[in-house]
């Protein structure tokens, strides 16, 4: 059995919107995340964790930002095929741990349906996914409001 650890980690800056989307939930907020594609940032740190684990590459290398396919789309093309890959390497997930941080929006209402969304396209069951959001206490980037971070895990599980 070959137990396969990976992380990701991922920022977006904030610019003018009326809404950001984490872990494929539309939350309502005075601002938006930039970004190529629809800017999921907590999506694409958990991408990495998976394609980590597999010693894959990373998000940028399946999905360039150069390429135009990419632009304004829903992250969990990104995620799905990563989860994919775990398949079809005779994988599959463990569990996953994602964090996300920022001061705003609050995201503790929304938790629920993040881990409901990643589980659904991950194919496992939502007790394997986790998902926190946490603040630097108002230091850093994240603590003036410039943009929000994420830091994903993943454990992988190849063969029997
Ligand atoms: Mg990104």
């Amino acid at each position: 059995m070959d137990i396969r650890l990976g992380n990701g980690f991922d920022v977006h800056a904030f610019e003018k919107g009326d809404h950001v989307i984490l872990c494929g939930v539309r939350i309502a907020h005075d601002r938006a995340l930039k970004g190529h594609s629809d800017a999921d940032v907590a999506m694409h740190a958990l991408t990495d964790a998976i394609l980590g684990a597999l010693a894959e590459g990373d998000i940028g290398a399946h999905f360039p930002p150069s390429d135009a396919r990419w632009k304004g789309a829903p992250s969990s093309i990104f995620l799905r095929k990563a989860a994919e890959l775990v398949r079809a390497r005779g994988g599959r997930i463990a569990n996953c741990d994602l964090t996300i941080i920022c001061e705003r929006p609050r995201l503790r209402p929304h938790i629920a349906a993040m881990r409901e969304n990643l589980a659904a396209i991950l194919k496992v069951e939502a007790s394997r996914v986790s998902v926190k959001a946490t603040t630097t206490e108002q230091l850093g980037f994240t603590g003036r409001e410039e943009g929000i971070a994420a830091l994903a895990t993943a454990a992988i599980i190849i063969g029997d």
